[in-house]
């Protein structure tokens, strides 16, 4: 899918909210994979976070949808660049928090791991991430995974 505008990439962040919470109305049938079951190789059923990887070039618009993502979850506080300070979380109208990371200033996450790590355990949180090769061990096998690539026509959208 191609993205000719800042306006197009807000409205597709939106829409990507609501795919999500379609999916969370169906978590009965389909359980994300749990941190337990990540971490220990085990077997247990417990929910984990929400997780959507963004990967892409300084510049494609990964901050841009994350904005549009936040106003379809309908967060009314401005989503700005985590950039410099690795994190930024905003509360979600029922439970659960949206937590940004941008890990791009931060090639090894340290500490910013544990933190990480402890978010994906609440089943509520929706967690979106910037430049996160360095923490892919940590993330669910099922997590999402969207590709921003510039094209000469604009942005091109892989999910
Ligand atoms: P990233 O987080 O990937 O570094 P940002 O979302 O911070 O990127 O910035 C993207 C910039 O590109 C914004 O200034 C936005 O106005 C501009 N832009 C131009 N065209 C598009 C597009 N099709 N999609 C997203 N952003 C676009
Ligand atoms: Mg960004």
């Amino acid at each position: 899918m191609i993205i000719h505008s800042e306006q197009e990439m807000l409205d597709f962040g939106k829409q990507f909210a609501k795919t999500l919470s379609s999916q969370t109305t169906t978590t009965q049938e389909s359980p994300h994979q749990s941190y337990a079951e990540i971490k220990e190789g085990g077997q247990q059923a417990q929910p984990a976070a929400i997780v959507i990887e963004l990967i892409g070039d300084v510049g494609t618009g990964k901050t841009t949808f994350t904005r549009g993502l936040a106003l379809g979850l309908g967060i009314k506080e401005p989503v700005t660049s985590p950039s410099f300070t690795i994190s930024k979380q905003y509360a979600l109208p029922n439970s659960g928090r949206l937590i940004h990371y941008d890990f791009y200033r931060l090639p090894d996450p340290g500490l910013m791991s544990e933190d990480l790590a402890e978010n994906l355990q609440n089943p509520n949180n929706i967690i979106v991430i910037e430049w996160g090769g360095s923490t892919a061990n940590l993330l669910p096998k099922n997590h999402h995974t969207i590709k921003i690539i510039y094209t000469e026509d604009g942005r091109e959208v892989i999910l």
